[in-house]
């Protein structure tokens, strides 16, 4: 019998038959065709920080944390191709060492770049896509035990399923990124009201690279963090002196240093509809969860992408997130907000709780059938699909 295994937040824990930690691409592919021979499951993970079922099993979990992660810099000088279970931190250095950035980055630098990317994590700025609209390819062991690449050139019909692919196409061993010349930004973060925060958050979104903010419900203030080249600063700034100004290279400006532990639960909301859904989850949090919730609500934009199951394809769009210390109850409150985003045109963050499975998800996916029958060519015998993703991608 295995260990137990926990997630970042301590919400998801189950104890595997077996945790491999391959050191070749070989040794990938050998644990698929047993598996594949076996009928037994196998469920690649990254740095454990999703939150969702994504990566339970009771047979096989794999983790890429041995696989080599040197980086290799195309003669295309924006191009990279980096192993897969790379955190972003460690990754964020070396493209610095080389020239290179991420255009964008979330709010911790700890997940694995094929984690990230295989749920869509996002920053915040009107002109960035989530992460996995930098991946111009990827390297993966396929569910009959194939290695596949999938690129502009190569299989470029499978691309827009394999940039976000939830770990159900197969074990991404590689993926290749397109990059930024390295920068740097300066960070700024205000204390504000939340009426002078609505009223300038399309100034505010406009005029600086990357903006976000926190309202704090207990006290119905606001925290407004931004990000911006030096020289490029916005006109508008928020009352009075930041709270936080600091200046570095952006791999380590934009992600921050996360402490406490939290449940969260994060919608992407086409950006149109912000306002109103905006309005109904706050008039709900003070109306009905304002004693229990003793955190924040983070609010985000990303820019519109092309990538099938990806919860900005085909609109921009603002998320909410809702925050919850992880020793305090959550599930009321979440079930609660969760409304207010579906009445939305919410698509939730896949790597976050949510409460959809397949059938609520067919119809606010347009490519939904799309990304089934690649799944269904790639993983023809199932290795992937554990029960959990059964209910989510098939409903059972
Ligand atoms: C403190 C904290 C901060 C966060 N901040 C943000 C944020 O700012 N923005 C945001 O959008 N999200 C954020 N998230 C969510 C987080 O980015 C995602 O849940 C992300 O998927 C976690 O990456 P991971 O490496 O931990 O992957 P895991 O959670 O371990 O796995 C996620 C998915 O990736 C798949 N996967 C992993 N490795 C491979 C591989 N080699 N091949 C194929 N599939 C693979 C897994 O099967 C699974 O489906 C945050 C989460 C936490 C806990």
């Amino acid at each position: 019998m295995g260990r137990e295994w926990r997630n970042w937040s301590g919400s998801l824990r189950f104890t595997p038959r077996e945790y491999a930690m391959p050191e070749s691409e070989d040794a990938v592919r050998a644990l698929v065709e047993r598996a594949r021979q076996t009928s037994t499951k196998l469920r690649p993970v990254g740095s454990g920080h999703s939150s969702s079922p994504l990566v339970r099993t009771d047979d096989v979990l794999v983790s890429l944390a041995a696989l080599p992660r040197t980086l290799h810099r195309h003669d295309d000088l924006q191009l990279a191709t980096v192993g897969a279970g790379v955190p972003l931190g460690e990754l964020g250095k070396s493209l610095y060492e080389a020239g290179l950035a991420m255009d964008n980055l979330g709010d911790v630098d700890v997940q694995s770049i094929a984690g990230a990317t295989a749920t869509g994590t996002h920053g915040t700025g009107l002109r960035f896509g989530n992460l996995s609209t930098q991946v111009a390819g990827v390297r993966l062991v396929t569910g009959t035990g194939e290695v596949l690449e999938i690129s502009g050139s190569q299989n470029p019909d499978l691309l827009p399923a394999a940039r976000l692919s939830l770990g159900v196409l197969g074990v991404v061993t590689t993926l290749t990124l397109r990059l930024a010349p390295s920068y740097d930004l300066r960070r700024r973060s205000w204390c504000s009201s939340i009426a002078w925060t609505l009223d300038h958050l399309h100034q505010l979104q406009r005029q600086n690279r990357n903006m976000d903010f926190y309202w704090y419900p207990r006290t119905d203030t606001t925290q407004i963090r931004t990000l911006n080249h030096r020289g490029e600063e916005p006109e508008l700034t928020p009352v009075g002196e930041p709270r936080i100004a600091e200046y570095g290279p952006s791999h380590q400006a934009i992600p921050r240093h996360r402490e406490l532990r939290f449940e969260e639960i994060e919608y992407s909301i086409p950006s149109e509809a912000f306002h109103a859904c905006f309005t109904e989850i706050r008039r709900r949090i003070l109306d009905r969860h304002r004693r229990g919730v003793a955190w924040r609500v983070l609010v985000r934009t990303v820019a519109a992408d092309d990538i099938w199951l990806s919860p900005e394809y085909g609109r921009t769009s603002t998320t909410i997130a809702c925050l919850q210390n992880n020793s305090l109850p959550y599930r009321e409150y979440f079930a609660d907000v969760e409304a207010v985003f579906r009445q939305h045109d919410g698509r939730p963050h896949w790597g976050k709780k949510h409460s959809l499975t397949a059938r609520a998800l067919r119809g606010i996916y347009p490519r939904w059938d799309s990304f089934e029958d690649v799944r269904r060519r790639l993983d023809p015998d199932e290795v992937f699909l554990t029960p959990d993703l059964a209910r989510l991608l098939r409903d059972g």
